[in-house]
C-alpha cells in the first residue's frame, strides 16, 4: 500500500534485481510543488545496456513459454492493477496532476489492458492460436503461416498517461513472447516503478522485463542505438519520433511511433449544441488538454458558430481548476513549470497573430503552489500557428466553416492525423465524415479523447508510423510472420 504523504525511493529493475544508480532525480507534485513524490535512481547508458543484455538472454526462455503461462502472468498483473486502482490512482494524480477520478480510471484501464492481452496470449499470440493453414498451389505440399515474437523490444513512453500507455505496450509485448526494456518519462518515475514492481512479482523469468529510468538522451538513446533491440515502440513528440525512426530504420529495427495530434471536432448546424459543447469541453480541456487525442481545433458551421462559442465560454467560466486531489475539481494543473511556460507562450503567440481571445489562458494561484492555468479559447484563422501546431495543454481554437465541405477540408488541412470527431444529427454527413477524415480514429457525437482498450489505436500522417497499437492489431508489431512449407 502506497501512502499519499510519504515519498518513494524507486530503483531500476534489471535482470530480476532492483538496482540503484550513481545519480538520483526527484519527481514533484504539480498540484503542490513543495511535495516530493519520488526520489528515483537515474540510470546511465551502462545500466540501459545491461538491461538490454538481460532481455536478450531471457528471450529464448520467455519466447518458448506456453501461452497459458503468459496468460497467467498478464492476468495476475491486470488483477492487481484493478484491485489497487484507487491507491495507484492517487499516486498518478500526485505525480502527473490528472484529477483523482481521471487517474483512477486510467489505472483501471491499464488493468483491463493486461487482462485483455492475457486472453490474446491464448487466442492469437505467437505460439498460441491465430495461425493459418493454407492450401498450397502445388500438389502434395502443405503450407502454414504462424506468428513468432520479434525479440527484444524497447518501449519508450511519455509522461501524460503513465499507466495506460506503458500498459498498452508492455502487455502485448509480453503476451506475444517478447522480452522488454521499458523506459518511462522522467516526470513520472514512481508510476513507472510501481508498474514494474507489480510485474516483478508476476513470475516472469529474470530479464524478460526490465525497467530503466533516466534521460531520453542517454537511456532512451541507448535503446535506439543498440543492435540487440529488435523493435522500438515510441510514444512522444514528433521531433523525437522522427530522430528515433531514422536511427532505428538504418539498422533495420522494427519501429512503431505514436506522436502528436492536432485533432478536429467538427460541429455542424444540425448538431445537438449542448452535446457538442460537452464534447468540446471534455475533448479539449479535460486532463488539462495533455492528451494526444485532445480536440484542439473546434470547426463550427457558420449558422451555429456564435451560439456555440457563447455556450462554450459559459462552460469554461464554470470549470473548477485546482489541486488534483480536491473533490469536485474539473481540471488539475499542467505537468510542470516548463509546460506551463510553454502554454502561456502559446497564448502570447495566439494574441500576437491576431486570434480573437474568448476566454482564459492565464496562470492561476491556488492554496498550494502548483502549475495551474485557466482553459484558453481563441477564435482563429486556419493559418494561425495555434490552429496548426500541437500545444499539448488546455488551449483550443474555433475555426468557422461555411458548410460541411469546408469543415471537412479544414479538418484534413493539417500535418497530423490521429483522430477527428463530428457532432451532427445527419447520418449522411456522419457516414461521409467517417469515410473521408484522414485520421486513424473517428468519433461521431463523442469527444475525440476517450477510447476503448480492445480495438486499434493510432494515427496517420505526422501522428503515427508503423502498425497500430492495442487490440488484436497489436500482433502486427509485436510478432513476425513465418511461412512454413512441407511435403505432405
Ligand atoms: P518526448 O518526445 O519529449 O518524450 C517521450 C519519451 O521519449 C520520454 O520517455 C523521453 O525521455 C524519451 N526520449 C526523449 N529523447 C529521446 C531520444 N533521443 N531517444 C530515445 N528516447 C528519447 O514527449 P513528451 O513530452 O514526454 O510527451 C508529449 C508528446 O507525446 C506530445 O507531443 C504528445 O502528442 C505525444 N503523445 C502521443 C500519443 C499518441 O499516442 N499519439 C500519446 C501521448 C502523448
Amino acid at each position: 500500500m502506497i501512502h499519499g504523504e510519504i515519498h518513494l525511493h524507486v530503483r531500476q529493475y534489471i535482470n530480476g534485481r532492483w538496482e540503484t544508480s550513481a545519480t538520483t532525480g526527484v519527481s514533484a507534485n504539480p498540484s503542490d510543488t513543495s511535495e516530493v513524490v519520488a526520489e528515483y535512481a537515474r540510470a546511465d547508458r551502462r545500466q540501459a545496456e545491461a538491461a538490454i543484455r538481460a532481455a536478450t538472454e531471457a528471450f529464448p526462455h520467455w519466447s518458448h513459454s506456453t501461452p497459458q503461462r503468459r496468460a497467467d502472468v498478464l492476468d495476475r498483473i491486470g488483477a492487481e492493477l484493478l484491485a489497487r486502482k484507487d491507491e495507484l490512482g492517487l499516486l498518478l494524480a500526485r505525480e502527473e496532476g490528472k484529477t483523482l477520478p481521471e487517474a483512477v480510471a486510467e489505472v483501471a484501464r491499464a488493468g483491463q489492458i493486461f487482462k485483455f492481452f492475457a486472453g490474446e496470449a491464448i487466442r492469437g499470440g505467437a505460439g498460441g492460436g491465430g495461425g493459418e493453414n493454407v492450401a498450397s498451389v502445388r500438389a502434395g505440399v502443405q503450407v502454414d503461416v504462424t506468428r513468432e515474437p520479434v525479440g527484444v523490444v524497447g518501449l519508450i513512453t511519455p509522461w501524460n498517461s503513465p499507466f495506460v500507455i506503458p500498459a498498452w505496450k508492455i502487455a502485448p509485448a509480453l503476451a506475444h513472447g517478447n522480452s522488454v526494456v521499458f523506459k518511462p518519462a522522467e516526470l513520472v518515475p514512481a508510476c513507472g516503478w510501481v508498474l514494474a514492481e507489480i510485474i516483478s512479482r508476476a513470475a516472469l523469468p529474470a530479464g524478460a522485463f526490465n525497467l530503466v529510468m533516466g534521460s531520453g538522451r542517454e537511456v532512451g538513446q541507448a535503446l535506439v542505438d543498440s543492435a540487440l533491440v529488435d523493435a522500438l515502440s515510441f510514444t512522444g513528440s514528433v521531433a523525437n519520433g522522427e530522430r528515433i525512426l531514422q536511427i532505428a530504420a538504418a539498422r533495420r529495427a522494427k519501429v512503431q511511433l505514436e506522436t502528436g495530434g492536432k485533432n478536429a471536432l467538427v460541429v455542424l448546424a444540425d448538431a445537438d449544441l449542448d452535446r457538442a459543447v460537452d464534447c468540446a469541453v471534455q475533448g479539449a480541456y479535460f486532463s488539462a488538454g495533455q492528451r494526444c487525442t485532445a480536440s484542439s481545433r473546434l470547426i463550427v458551421e457558420a449558422p451555429v458558430h456564435d451560439a456555440f462559442v457563447a455556450k462554450l465560454r459559459q462552460r469554461l467560466k464554470a470549470l473548477k481548476i485546482g489541486h488534483a486531489l480536491e473533490r469536485g475539481i474539473d481540471i488539475g494543473p499542467v505537468a510542470d513549470e516548463e509546460r506551463l511556460a510553454q502554454n502561456l507562450a502559446w497564448v502570447g503567440i495566439a494574441r500576437e497573430e491576431g486570434a480573437e481571445h474568448v476566454w482564459g489562458g492565464e496562470a492561476l494561484e491556488r492554496a498550494t503552489r502548483g502549475h495551474y492555468m485557466s482553459p484558453a479559447l481563441f477564435l482563429a484563422k486556419p493559418s494561425h500557428r495555434i490552429a496548426r501546431e500541437e500545444v499539448f495543454g488546455p488551449l483550443a481554437c474555433v475555426l468557422r466553416a461555411d458548410d460541411y465541405d469546408e469543415a471537412l477540408a479544414l479538418c484534413n488541412d493539417t500535418p497530423f492525423g490521429l483522430c477527428a470527431g463530428i457532432c451532427t444529427n445527419s447520418l449522411k454527413h456522419a457516414m461521409h465524415f467517417r469515410r473521408h477524415a484522414v485520421v486513424g480514429m473517428t468519433m461521431v457525437n463523442l469527444p475525440t479523447a476517450g477510447v476503448d482498450f480492445h480495438v486499434p489505436f493510432g494515427g496517420r500522417k505526422g501522428s503515427g508510423y508503423g502498425p497500430r497499437e492495442q487490440g488484436r492489431h497489436a500482433a502486427e508489431f509485436y510478432t513476425t510472420v513465418k511461412t512454413g512449407y512441407m511435403l505432405a
